[in-house]
């Protein structure tokens, strides 16, 4: 009976969303793909089934503290478990290799790296596993930036045991997913579980880039006292935003992958230990970071995609009680990520699909409707407005936007793509700069015809045109501006577009035009 084991080894009233049915068909002995939040409860899905299955539950992870706080809460609840990972003293290794010869061990952790000794899968034979458990399976994601090689035996170890295997991750991704059943399963489509996505104690919120070091003043200023993360697209930026921050007064450190291993062991020791600390990170910070309490997540920088946006955010509020987010964006955000992909080593097919990802996050960002309704709608799932996000508190004004897009459009195609949104808005102003009467922009059929916008207005239409993916900044040409397909219907008088009116910009006057 799963609820009574429930409440005597968990202490548990009950199942939360979604974990029955998987509990269920991984105690069927079906193959499993289970997707679901941090904190929705994943461990419980694969450790209730060991417990009643015969035989040896082997559970990959890639996280050795966590596994050897698992294995300490299910010895103290009764339940033989042990781990084979490097942070093993030899005595607790030799104490897993005689239980598991005596036949008694339900649960095995282990470390991916392990899969690397050719004995393992011997030991795991002769040890009667009767099913694989995989914590974290998207680091068996190649593209993703968790990736871990030895995830990749893990395929060939489920058919050389042939027992079934259980896959769980919170990554959510659509192309993650069918990497993991290529890599993990063969190809062969295990029953998938995707739920559960919405954490709706954490509001959504994004703001352009006006002045972000101000912004991120004022954000934490509002929030003084609680725990929270600063995330950077830079490790020069960690430094200099989590400086300005304690001079202002605040606790508050920096994080990256450059520092001192030592270093970074204390910072997610003291973050986990202080009330009130506040760390500005990269992406590094993250993976393992199991503090309930965290309030507020702040990206002064764009993230990479919106699986990205929505795992760093997903680390706030894990309590369930209130929590805040805030992302703030601009025009050299998406040149930065545009150049990632672009400038990265993978082939084009993925780097098109990385576009899109990116794609879905400026959408994100320039949306017109309740955030959260679009966010959830990217993972697969319907909701209603949610009453807790930016833009359900203050819905957005819009305007029809279609003819200044095709001004700005036409601009760009004038002038060859050769420039960048400075000089666009030079010549849609009618700015006549030494640049413009230099190259003879002055002269063109565009000059002048969008004096009816500010400079701050102009520059908020080129940034959601560059949201909305019509043009895309060149990293090989100082982000001169080109015309992608989807800007065609627009030219053409096609297709129309909403924009909005950024409230939060300051407005800038246009230059005055000197006659
Ligand atoms: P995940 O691995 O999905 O991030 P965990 O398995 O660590 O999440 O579970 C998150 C928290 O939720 C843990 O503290 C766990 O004890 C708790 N939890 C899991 N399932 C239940 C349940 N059915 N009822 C109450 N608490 C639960
Ligand atoms: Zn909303």
């Amino acid at each position: 009976m799963p609820t009574a084991l429930l409440r005597q080894i968990w202490g548990f009233d009950g199942f939360r969303p979604g974990q029955q049915e998987i509990v269920e068909a991984v105690s069927d002995g079906r193959d499993v793909l289970a997707i679901m939040p941090t904190g929705g409860g994943k461990s419980l899905c694969y450790q209730l089934p060991a417990v009643m299955r015969d035989g040896v539950t082997v559970v990959i992870s890639p996280l050795i503290a966590l596994m050897r706080d698992q294995v300490r809460a299910l010895r103290e609840a009764g339940v033989a478990a042990g781990a084979l990972t490097s942070g093993n003293t030899q005595d607790e290794t030799d104490a897993v290799f005689e239980a598991l010869a005596q036949g008694g061990l339900k649960i095995l952790y282990m470390a991916p790296e392990r899969l690397a000794s050719g004995g393992t899968v011997n030991l795991l034979r002769r040890a009667g596993v009767t099913a694989i458990a995989v914590d974290e399976a998207h680091c068996v994601s190649q593209w993703g930036h968790d990736f871990r090689p030895d995830y990749l035996r893990i395929g060939e170890l489920k058919r050389d045991l042939d027992v079934p295997l259980g896959a769980f991750t919170a990554t959510a991704d659509a192309e993650t997913r069918a990497e993991i059943v290529s890599r993990l399963f063969d190809g062969k489509q295990p029953v998938t579980f995707l739920r559960g996505f919405d954490r709706p104690n954490i509001r959504l919120a994004f703001q352009p880039k006006d002045s972000p070091r101000k912004q991120v003043l004022a954000f934490v200023a509002a929030r003084r006292g609680q725990s929270g993360i600063v995330y950077c697209a830079s490790r020069a930026r960690t430094e200099t935003l989590a400086a300005a921050l304690a001079e202002a007064g605040h606790s508050a450190v920096a994080y990256h992958g450059g520092m001192e291993a030592d270093a970074r062991r204390q910072v997610e020791a003291r973050f986990q230990r202080e009330d009130g600390l506040i760390v500005v990170a990269t992406v590094a910070f993250g993976m393992g970071i199991d503090k309930p309490d965290i309030r507020w997540v702040l990206h002064a920088d764009l993230p990479k995609s919106i699986e990205s946006y929505y795992q760093e955010i997903g680390r706030a509020g894990r309590d369930g009680d209130p929590a805040e987010t805030l992302t703030l964006y601009g025009p050299d955000d998406i040149r930065f990520r545009r150049m990632q992909v672009d400038e990265g080593l993978a082939e084009a097919a993925r780097k098109g699909a990385d576009h899109t990802r990116l794609n879905a996050l400026l959408g994100l960002a320039e949306a017109t409707g309740c955030r959260r309704k679009r966010l959830l709608a990217y993972f697969g799932e319907d909701a209603d407005d949610c009453g807790n996000c930016d833009l359900c508190e203050t819905p957005p004004k819009l305007f029809d936007g279609t003819q200044s897009v095709r001004k700005a459009l036409s601009a760009i195609v004038r002038t060859g793509e050769w420039f960048g949104a400075g000089h666009l808005i030079d010549i849609l102003t009618g700015n006549t700069t030494e640049k413009v009467r230099a190259r003879g922009h002055d002269q063109l059929p565009t000059f002048g015809v969008g004096h009816d916008h500010s400079r701050g207005q102009w520059q908020a239409i080129f940034r959601q045109m560059m949201g909305l993916d019509l043009c895309r900044p060149d990293p090989a040409r100082h982000g001169a501006l080109h015309l992608t397909d989807a800007a065609h219907p627009v030219l053409r008088g096609e297709a129309d577009v909403t924009l909005r009116h950024d409230t939060t910009l300051r407005a800038r006057p246009a230059n005055v035009i000197r006659t």
